[in-house]
């Protein structure tokens, strides 16, 4: 687990592009920027130069960006959308209630002209010649003055006005923990293209997907404002601000108004920061890894949470490590920002002033978003149960390791939501576009709740341990990429020697339901026939538990034809046998018990309820 050296980072990073095969391809975007901040009327300008390269088999005559702050304008879409939803976030919108009812009133819309958001792109040049652009909402449109061609490169270069937005939704202003500048999707953002088109979806709050790249970025502001955020600070000493062990702030003495902050970040696809004049900075190291640098006010009420944060904060990315792979950046930033929590590259922006069990709790999950999204770059607007999923489901398991009281099943929450959405008759299928959900609890659930029942349930089909390696390899394989769910599922079937397209088919591409029952318990010549129902359309292997009325127990195991194949036997210190295997379209399967009825004390369908059956008062039978 401290075996994390610098050579193995590097040799994963290299092992990377050997393993991709012929037909996987992803574009490039190299930028470099520099940008001086207006602390005092939140507006900043800025020069972009992007060298892209396009390693599509298209020739390609336009681009796009995204111009995230416009979102933060009356009468755009996010404003749209805010009047529109049934469960708006709630931080977005003004409640009123009545006895009667509930109504709410978006405060995009309230905003005035210094108090939105907004990036304009001026002067748009490609390789020199001017390259004619349109604003469509959150989204810049670039006529190109020569197609790209296949493996061709060409360099952007422009101005950029923008204006950070008062109402804060990851970015934003002076924030309710009064912190000065959330600096999230702040910059002309390069969409990506990718073998499935452009991916210039308009910013109406859910999810992101960009290009892989190189950030040379410079930042200058007045000089009393620390920066927390991605990538390797290169001038420390010019500013004088080294990133003290200590803890210890050193502001800068020179006379100087302003200073340029200059930042590195190799091989992310985005680029996020922060400022406050008040911030405290600390530092932990991970043995054998990356150096945590954490951002919090200096407000006494907060400080004793966030120093316990720090060592609670190597300990799970030291889990993250060994259970997923290392970390492959030298440097995590941790940062008091605008709202929530919210995962960015080697950082993260989360609110500071709530409990120490909420602050480790928002930690884990958004460190956990640095494999799941930011290492391993799944296109989240169309499979957000991957990254939200998948990242529920690691950093619940990782504050279980962490934490002194240990529960019995720290992923019981995911499958009760679940259950939850099922029951209320709106769940849609998770290949349903992140911004086409109309109901957010609805969404949230299906991301987070679902999409961590994805994995924990694969582990039920193909047996923990196989599940874990098949999520360490996928990080191997996929690492720097954009993997689909089909390449997830792909490595879970080469890692467990089974088929499982029906799996990733039922469960996320329709809202099939699992419900088996155990129909019918009856004696025959000293045997006990057991019938099993299967009444949702979702099928599943079977383990079934039986405890006899002497105390002993024993397991049988069902396979599930269409998968053919095994998994381990999960009860190691109980005898299995495993049966034969159940066809689909059979709605019942029988066999039988070399005991008396009377012997049985009880018989369960998966004791573990890592299976989602959705009715779970009929996968018991206890003799009356
Ligand atoms: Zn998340």
């Amino acid at each position: 687990m401290r075996k994390t050296t610098i050579t193995s980072l590097f040799l994963l990073v290299c092992s990377i592009s050997f393993a991709q095969s012929n037909s996987y391809w992803q574009q490039k975007a190299d930028y470099k920027m520099d940008v001086k901040m207006d602390v005092k009327n939140y507006t900043y300008t800025g020069t972009q130069e992007l060298i892209y390269t396009n390693n599509s088999p298209d020739t390609l005559k336009k681009v796009y960006f995204h111009l995230f702050n416009n979102a933060f304008q009356p009468g755009s879409e996010m404003d749209a959308r805010l009047q529109s939803i049934s469960d708006p976030d709630r931080r977005m919108v003004k409640t009123f209630k009545t006895p009667e009812k509930t109504t709410y009133e978006s405060r995009i819309s309230a905003l005035k002209p210094n108090e939105i958001g907004f990036l304009k792109v001026l002067d748009f040049k490609q390789d020199g010649q001017s390259a004619e652009t349109k604003t469509i909402g959150t989204i810049l449109e670039v006529q190109l003055q020569k197609p790209i061609l296949p493996n061709q490169k060409s360099t952007f270069t422009f101005n950029f006005d923008g204006q950070v937005p008062l109402q804060i939704r990851r970015s934003g202003r002076n924030s309710s923990e009064g912190i000065a500048l959330s600096m999230a999707q702040w910059y002309p953002k390069m969409a990506e293209y990718d073998f499935q088109g452009w991916h210039a979806d308009p910013y109406i709050a859910r999810e992101f997907h960009g290009v892989w790249g190189n950030f040379d970025v410079k930042i200058s502001l007045d000089k009393d404002y620390i920066i927390g955020g991605t990538g390797y600070l290169q001038n420390p000493n010019e500013i004088g601000y080294g990133y003290q062990d200590d803890g210890v702030v050193v502001k800068h003495s020179r006379k100087t108004k302003t200073l340029t902050w200059h930042f590195l970040a190799p091989d992310v696809h985005d680029f996020t920061w922060a400022a406050d004049k008040d911030y405290i900075h600390d530092t932990a190291q991970v043995p054998g890894g990356a150096k945590l640098h954490f951002f919090y006010k200096n407000n006494p009420d907060i400080k004793e949470n966030w120093k316990n944060l720090q060592p609670k904060a190597v300990q799970l990315m030291e889990f993250f490590n060994a259970n997923v792979g290392p970390y492959p950046y030298k440097q995590y930033s941790i940062i008091q920002g605008g709202d929530g929590g919210m995962e960015y590259a080697m950082s993260t922006l989360i609110l500071g002033n709530g409990t120490m069990q909420g602050l480790q709790g928002v930690t884990a999950h958004e460190m956990a978003h640095s494999w799941f999204q930011f290492v391993l770059a799944t296109n989240e607007s169309k499979h957000y149960w991957m990254d939200e999923g998948f990242t529920s489901f690691i950093s619940d398991l990782a504050e279980n390791a962490i934490n002194e009281k240990k529960v019995d099943n720290p992923l019981e929450g995911s499958y009760k939501s679940y259950a939850f959405m099922v029951n209320s008759g709106k769940e849609l299928p998770q290949t349903t576009h992140a911004d086409r959900h109309d109901v957010n609890q609805i969404y949230s659930i299906s991301a987070y709740s679902k999409g961590s029942v994805f994995l924990s349930q694969l582990g039920y089909v193909i047996g923990n341990e196989n599940l874990m390696k098949t999520l360490r390899r996928y990080y191997k394989e996929f690492a720097f990429k954009h993997p689909t769910p089909n390449d997830f599922i792909r490595i879970a079937e080469k890692v467990s020697d089974t088929q499982l397209e029906w799996y990733l088919n039922d469960w996320t591409r329709t809202t099939n339901t699992i419900d088996y029952s155990i129909k019918e318990v009856v004696e025959k010549e000293n045997k006990t026939s057991i019938t099993l129902e299967r009444i949702g359309r979702m099928p599943m292997p079977i383990d079934l538990y039986v405890e006899y009325t002497d105390g002993t127990a024993e397991t049988f195991y069902i396979p599930l034809r269409m998968m053919f194949g095994e998994k381990l036997n999960p009860f190691t210190n109980l005898k299995r046998t495993v049966l034969a295997d159940w066809a689909w379209s059979f709605g019942t399967y029988q066999f039988s018990i070399d005991k008396p009825k009377k012997s049985i004390k009880q018989i369960i369908i998966d004791p573990t309820e890592m299976m989602a059956d959705i009715e779970k008062e009929n996968n018991v039978y206890i003799q009356e």
